[in-house]
């Protein structure tokens, strides 16, 4: 991390309020402030409702952290677009913004790398360089906001968590990013329109549940036993797929959200008939779908995509059974749009070393 003055953006509103009252301030000027640091501002005398003497002094005691896009690249579909950001220690990060009918999704990371270690995923080859502030994360959305505003485009309307790293193995700081976008003079994100991917951190599951944030959960299974997920998730030796699923109904149970289960197909590893009827009996009893999501083929994992009538056919025997199922769309091939690809091929190529100069 940068040293010298603190990022203003890693503060929640409370804190921003203490700053506010310590400089005999009303307690209304830190949603001011929010509301400018949300839309991008990059110095403090850009935030012209503030008087003049506070905008200095929050000017003496603070940065505002502006994360850079490096690159940004657009599918051929023009469905996705890819980010690499620079942070302000020269590492990088990447986000997506996929573009639905019903508005643009951006998936964003919440770690540089990743130390889950699952074996289908680029994010976690070379493990967990750090976790990101609370000012890291919102630097994606505030930037991604001002670059598709630029291009005329929709801000962005929903959040996956789901990009590199654990959002649960950054717990605070992942949980006071999603009650800052949730605030309505700031990017005013309902937290229905946030999803939150884990690999099945059951604690911090349990912890998420009592937080009193009806953000959706987004579960990955990708096994529907612990012998298969061992092989593949060695988050599966800690806890076993019973105390994933148990966490998941306290989840569902405390805040009325159903639960999705995420579910990579793998060809010839958990693509069999057998396996879809074992889920389905696995996670039946509470409100959940299941996401079906042909693997990623990364180069050096050694995973293989099922062909499309063994995908059709899982899909199928689900359904038979009565569970809700969905198949990922599959939006950013050409841009390698699997977690942790781009930032990958970007950190192993030459130009990284060019930033870090
Ligand atoms: S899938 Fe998610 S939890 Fe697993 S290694 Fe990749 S980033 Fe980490």
């Amino acid at each position: 991390m940068m040293a010298g003055k603190p990022d203003i953006l890693d503060l929640t509103l409370e804190e921003i309020e203490q700053v506010a009252e310590r400089s005999g301030q009303p307690a209304y000027r830190a949603k001011q402030i929010v509301k400018w640091l949300h839309k991008g501002v990059g110095h403090f005398d850009e935030m012209t409702d503030l008087p003049q003497s506070f905008r200095h002094s929050l000017y003496e005691q603070f940065r505002i952290g502006k994360i850079q896009i490096l690159e940004k690249h657009r599918s051929k579909t023009g469905y996705a677009t890819k980010y690499l950001f620079l942070l302000s220690d020269h590492n990088i990060i990447e986000c997506v913004v996929i573009r639905y009918r019903y508005g643009n999704t951006l998936c964003l990371s919440t770690q540089v790398g990743c130390r889950m270690g699952c074996k289908f995923c680029a994010s976690t080859i070379d493990g967990l360089v750090r976790s990101l502030s609370m000012g890291e994360m919102l630097g994606q959305v505030i930037e991604v906001n001002r670059d598709l505003e630029e291009a005329g485009e929709r801000g962005i309307g929903h959040l996956v968590l789901m990009g590199s790293g654990e959002p649960l193995d950054n717990y605070k700081n992942t949980v006071e990013f999603m009650k800052m976008v949730h605030i309505p003079m700031g990017i005013n994100m309902s937290c229905r329109n946030i999803t939150l991917s884990t690999c099945g951190l059951v604690p911090r599951m349990i912890d998420l549940a009592n937080e009193g944030l009806s953000v959706t959960l987004s579960v990955s299974l990708h096994a529907p036993n612990d012998k298969l997920r061992k092989l593949i998730m060695p988050v599966a030796s800690a806890y076993s797929v019973a105390d994933v699923i148990n966490a998941s109904r306290y989840y569902f149970e405390n805040t009325g959200r159903r639960i999705t289960f995420e579910y990579t197909l793998i060809k010839d590893f958990n693509d069999r008939k057998e396996h879809a009827e074992e889920l389905a009996e696995l996670i039946g009893g509470f409100p959940s779908h299941v996401n079906i999501i042909p693997v990623n083929e990364i180069e050096g994992l050694g995973f293989r995509r099922s062909p499309e009538k063994v995908i059709h056919r899982f899909i199928q025997v689900l359904e038979s059974r009565g569970v809700v199922v969905t198949r990922r769309r599959e939006l950013g091939f050409d841009i390698e749009g699997a977690c942790g690809q781009l930032r990958r091929s970007f950190c192993s190529g030459q130009k990284k070393q060019h930033y870090e100069r």
